[in-house]
């Protein structure tokens, strides 16, 4: 492939060519929701960066096959093997069985990225679809002497991997530096080690979702399912894997040795994470109570909210920063969005209805390489769409006469502006969405040109009862030297 790709590296901690495994084809992994709840506006932003990166490797020419699960069982509450089970606490509060639980959040989970324009993924394995698989890794462990068993649960050697592998590679910590942060194992604890973590934990006789295994009845930890996933559908080693940046110190820490131990292969080559959505400089979460739902946002029914927000300006919102920055959620910003955002599909309307002159007297032919070059470091969205703001003041220009294009560049353009805003940044134009489709906009310039014709027969009785009627039911008319322009 042509281009020069750059990805920023967590592992390596500089931005790297991209260069994948396997020609063209690329393995991606995706950590997904733990379903047992509501998604919120941060989590979306995480998976909406994603969206962008896959969208942007498509439009490259690679075949991805991205794979995002569902964590549908094994995570506590606490990070490190503490605290109840997730599900089962929601199922025991909801009086439902875990699996409605999953059930239930899942399809709102995909209503919500659906709502945001997202592609689906690839692949979407569930971690209870998957428990032969982590059984299988999890011995695996065990036999090449990683990990031991205490009562019915399996835990993971921390010190003992760190003796042939530094455990805290992706964060660059050394394991007395990560010891630190720990608390001192009590008498009680089972754990050799104070960062030893569950493979497999032992079932309660009240544990909801539990499965056999060659230890006994139990469920397994959370960072093996990602292991076993991505190894099934990606190989031992595949080319990216992200997430949060939430999941650096721990799953993904985890999930690394897991698959070192298990195949001894390095599993991932480019590991990509996002920053965090924050609210005032807090981070987005649900124990912060600052984790405003989808829904709420669209609506405004938060506290928060001045009012509510459509869901193509939060999606513009999130790309217009770097997946990498953090992100502070204010009214302010999303209102200056909301306009941006407008002004961008106002001009790429005004694009579509340009006409071709002999010759141009603007230069946009550099446009698409631009925007390319923007993406091609490390994915940089915000940059891009400056180059697509630059471009829209020569539309105007154009539009009003003052410049002129020819028509080959004027079908570059509409292309360049078709491919980045839809195609790799997903966004549509609202009044479309909520119209359905083009029979719409058809009929309403079917309307305008009757208005147009009446007026030209001096019969302003009905030239004034289109536009006041349509004006009355929320369309804004403007009259232009070619005709007219209209949006809701
Ligand atoms: P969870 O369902 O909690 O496992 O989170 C799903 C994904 O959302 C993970 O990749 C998290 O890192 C990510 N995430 C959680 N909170 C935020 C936030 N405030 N901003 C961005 N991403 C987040
Ligand atoms: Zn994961």
């Amino acid at each position: 492939m042509e281009h020069k790709l750059y990805i920023y590296n967590t592992l390596s901690r500089k931005k790297e060519q991209f260069i994948p495994l396997h020609e063209d084809k690329v393995g991606m992994y995706v950590c997904g929701p733990t379903v047992y709840s509501d998604v919120h506006l941060g989590n979306c932003r995480t998976f909406i960066s994603f969206d962008l990166i896959y969208r942007y490797l498509l439009y490259l020419g690679y075949k991805v096959r991205y794979v995002r699960n569902i964590t549908d069982a094994g995570h506590l509450e606490g990070d490190r093997d503490e605290g109840d089970d997730k599900f089962a606490k929601k199922a025991k509060l909801e009086k439902l069985e875990p699996m409605e639980i999953v059930q239930k959040y899942t399809v709102g989970f995909h209503d919500i990225l659906s709502i945001f324009n997202t592609l689906p993924p690839s692949i979407e394995p569930t971690a209870t679809g998957h428990i032969l698989e982590q059984i299988e890794m999890v011995k695996t462990i065990l036999e090449n002497g990683y990990a031991y068993e205490k009562d019915g649960t399996v835990y993971f050697n921390v010190e003992k991997y760190n003796k042939d592998l530094p455990y805290g590679i992706l964060t660059n910590r050394k394991l007395e530096d990560l010891l630190e942060g720990t608390r001192e194992l009590g008498g009680q604890d089972e754990k050799k080690g104070r960062l030893d973590f569950a493979l497999w934990i032992k079932a309660k006789p009240e544990t909801l979702m539990q499965w056999p295994s060659p230890w006994g009845w139990g469920f397994p930890g959370w960072h093996i399912e990602c292991s076993a996933m991505s190894t099934k559908y990606l190989g031992t080693t595949f080319d990216i894997h992200g997430g949060g940046m939430d999941l650096q110190a721990t799953h993904h820490t985890n999930e690394i040795a897991q698959s070192q131990a298990c195949n001894h292969t390095t599993p991932v080559k480019y590991w990509m994470h996002t920053n965090m959505l924050t609210v005032n400089g807090v981070r987005m979460s649900k124990s912060a109570g600052n984790g405003f739902l989808p829904k709420e946002l669209f609506t405004g029914s938060h506290p928060l909210l001045e009012r509510g927000y459509s869901p193509m300006t939060v999606r513009f919102f999130m790309a217009q920063s770097h997946y990498r920055s953090t992100l502070d959620f204010s009214n302010e910003a999303l209102q200056a969005s909301e306009k941006g955002f407008e002004r961008l599909m106002d001009g790429y309307a005004r694009l579509q209805k340009l006409t071709p002159s002999a010759t141009s007297t603007v230069e946009t032919a550099g446009l698409r390489t631009k925007c390319e070059e923007a993406m091609n470091d490390d994915f940089n969205t915000p940059i891009a769409i400056a180059h697509l703001f630059d471009a829209l003041k020569s539309i105007n220009l154009i539009h009003d006469g003052k410049e002129t294009i020819n028509a080959v560049d004027l079908n570059e353009l509409k292309l360049v502006f078709k491919t980045f805003i839809e195609d790799i940044l997903g966004l549509k134009s609202e009044t479309e969405a909520s119209a359905g489709n083009e029979a719409y906009k058809k009929a309403i310039d079917l309307l305008l040109h009757m208005r147009l014709e009446a007026k030209r027969n001096k019969d302003w009785a009905t030239s004034d009862k289109i536009r006041n009627e349509l004006t009355a039911l929320g369309f804004e008319i403007k009259d232009t030297k070619d005709g007219f322009e209209w949006k809701i």
